[in-house]
């Protein structure tokens, strides 16, 4: 097992509610099996957090996995969770959890010559809207003009709906939302993501500034752990879809949101909640709640690949001729991990450009990539 950290800095510093960067970090995981087949994981954790779950992978994980039938997916999962649940049931263990699992849904894959979204059930879609993500924060005064210009560009490259960062404020977040709808046009599909910058108040107060502008929905608008501050902004603001789940980890995290009907639409993200295996767990229990599910995605191409494979599979909720359907974040801003990262790129641009704003999951068995390694040997720090 191999935990494998690229690096490279960036043009310009971006920003969400919660700070700024200055490097894009890209953790891989590869898990080899004496049969010569190489799976490939992807841990979520930028800059130092990629550091500490390297550590954690190594010495506490890796002899857990070691020596294991790689096909025992299920079994090795308990295993580590219940190695690491006095430790920490939330967070940096579970992210390292989530990309071995990643890992060995791969070699399945390989081993069965299947790709994953076959392992999973089947593609309920073979094409799915891909919503182009940018807007982020820029330490500069027009922030305003430069998002509209941005969704403009978004629109342009062909896609159907985007999202923004906002929470710096009530008023300057409305000036952002106002200038990318500008920016957009009417009817276009738009999100804001808040990355839970605000009380119960003030998130409630936002939340129908952006509903008056046809904003589709509302992410993150307050701190995670307040399951109860959710239903309220959800109560306070019909007409907008509330949506969270991405600072959540596994079936037991996601209960709470679930069942005390938190979110309108659930947002775990593959590579810390638990992986693919939970991340199929939890599919199944929000949509015994009714809660359609629309992944998370904030990593390199390796799970933008994962999420592909997801998002085809989840099924129709409720089922019908007009459906609630799952789409594909993925991020516009310049990211190297995307594009050149792997040796079949994934041509998302282009998928979006040619299809209408759609895409496909890649063919090959598991998630159906392989690493461009002089690329990754050129980035790697660690
Ligand atoms: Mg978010």
């Amino acid at each position: 097992m191999e935990s494998i950290i690229l690096q490279h800095d960036m043009e310009e510093e971006l920003g969400f509610a919660q700070g700024y960067y200055s490097k894009r970090t890209a953790h891989l995981l590869k898990v080899h099996t004496d049969q010569g087949i190489v799976g490939i994981g992807e841990v979520f954790g930028a800059g130092s957090f990629a550091f500490a779950n390297q550590a954690i992978l190594n010495h506490v994980i890796k002899p857990l996995v070691i020596g294991r039938n790689p096909l025992d997916i299920g079994v090795i999962w308990h295993d580590i969770y219940n190695a690491v649940r006095d430790h920490g049931q939330k967070g940096l263990p579970i992210c390292c959890l989530s990309g071995v699992d990643i890992a060995l849904w791969d070699i399945l894959g390989k081993a069965t010559s299947l790709p994953l979204y076959q392992l999973l059930g089947g593609m309920a879609r073979e094409q799915f809207v891909a919503y182009g993500y940018g807007m982020m924060f820029r330490k500069r005064a027009d922030l305003p003009a430069i998002y509209e210009e941005e969704v403009a560009r978004i629109v342009e490259m062909g896609f159907t709906a985007a999202k923004m960062k906002i929470g710096l404020g009530v008023q300057k977040d409305q000036e952002l939302a106002a200038a990318v709808r500008r920016g957009a046009g009417d009817g276009f599909k738009l999100m804001a993501d808040a990355n839970h910058a605000y009380t119960v108040g003030e998130a409630s107060q936002l939340g129908r500034l952006l509903r008056d502008l046809d904003y589709y929905w509302f992410e993150e608008p307050i701190m995670p752990e307040d399951y109860d501050g959710y239903r309220s902004v959800r109560d306070a603001v019909p007409g907008i879809n509330i949506a969270g789940g991405e600072a959540e980890w596994t079936r037991f995290g996601h209960r709470e949101l679930l069942s005390r009907r938190c979110v309108d639409i659930l947002q775990p993200e593959v590579a810390s909640t638990g992986g693919i295996s939970e991340f199929m767990r939890i599919l199944s229990m929000a949509h015994a709640f009714g809660t359609p599910v629309m992944p998370h995605v904030w990593g390199s191409d390796v799970l933008i690949a994962v999420d592909m494979h997801l998002v085809s599979v989840i099924p129709d909720l409720p089922g019908g001729l007009c459906q609630f359907e799952p789409m594909l974040e993925y991020d516009t801003t310049t990211n190297l991990f995307h594009e050149r990262l792997l040796q079949e790129p994934l041509n998302i641009q282009t998928q979006v450009k040619e299809q209408g704003g759609r895409v496909g999951p890649p063919q090959g068995p598991g998630i159906g990539i392989e690493l461009n390694e002089d690329f990754v040997q050129r980035y790697r720090v660690a």
